[in-house]
């Protein structure tokens, strides 16, 4: 008798897939209803739940809940902001995905590095993905809050996708890395040593203030003429993958030579 090759059930509870809960896509100043829908939808299907927009042009919306099909949950439990800093504060990885490298040269992933780096960090890491509006993608301003940025490696004469078909593989590459590492222990956040988690998106925000604060007392940053200070410092920093304790001290640092003045 020929044997038969049985399908492996990998939806439901037999596979711990909580990674994909941690991870947010962030979709800034979407202009089409029907993308917010399709990436909806194409979020769901890979597991993924949480959706949040950025001053969506039309939000809710019959096309959006259209498009999304079986995921309308995915819509109505959108978060919906008017900045980005309060999508993504608590995040401790914050990747934007483009389709070419713009402003410094910045550190690069391919979607496949990326997911494997994220199946592979502690499971209750906050991450989000930002995508960026139909026309003109993400700005250098959103860009240069991530620590990474993802390009899909599409045809370089026409590298652009849709949104939502660049959500869909990002997703694909995420569940693809969930389930490849899903017997990998990863510890949850609360077994990690609280000063040794990555800083958040907010305390990297207000360490980058409190730095143009005081070199700017000290001569160092010319408000006029900043020569791209705030934009070194991000990337400086997120390269470094600051901590808690290191964002503590830093911030120790800074105001012990403002005191000093
Ligand atoms: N013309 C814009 C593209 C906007 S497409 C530009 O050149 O940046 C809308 C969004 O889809 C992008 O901001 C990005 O989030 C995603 N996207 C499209 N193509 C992509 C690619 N090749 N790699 C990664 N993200 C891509």
């Amino acid at each position: 008798m020929q044997s038969v090759r049985m399908a492996p059930i990998i939806d439901g509870l037999l596979v711990v897939l909580s990674m994909l809960n941690n991870v947010q896509f962030v979709m800034s100043h979407p202009t089409h209803p029907g993308n917010i829908g399709a990436a909806a939808r194409a979020m769901k299907n890979m597991g993924l739940s949480q959706l949040s927009l950025i001053n969506p042009k039309q939000f809710p919306c019959a096309e959006a809940t259209q498009r999304a099909s079986g995921a309308q949950d995915i819509l109505a439990n959108a978060g919906v902001y008017d900045s980005l800093d309060q999508a993504i504060a608590g995040s401790r990885l914050v990747v934007g995905t483009s389709a070419r490298s713009r402003t410094l040269p910045w550190p690069m992933l391919e979607p496949r590095e990326l997911a494997e780096k994220i199946a592979q960090e502690p499971s209750t890491h906050p991450v989000a993905i930002l995508f960026g509006t139909e026309n003109s993608g993400l700005t250098n301003s959103e860009l240069q809050l991530c620590h990474y940025h993802v390009a899909i490696p599409a045809n370089p004469n026409y590298s652009s996708l849709n949104i939502a078909s660049a959500m869909q593989l990002i997703a694909y590459e995420l569940r693809m890395a969930a389930l490849k590492f899903e017997h990998l222990e990863t510890a949850s956040e609360a077994e990690v040593d609280p000063g040794e988690l990555p800083a958040t998106a907010e305390q990297m925000d207000q360490m980058i203030k409190h730095f143009e604060q005081v070199l700017e007392s000290t001569g160092y940053l010319d408000p006029v003429k900043p020569k791209m200070l705030e934009l070194r410092l991000r990337r400086l920093f997120g390269k470094a993958q600051v901590t808690d304790s290191e964002f503590r001290m830093l911030r120790g640092i800074l105001a012990s030579i403002k005191k000093f003045e």
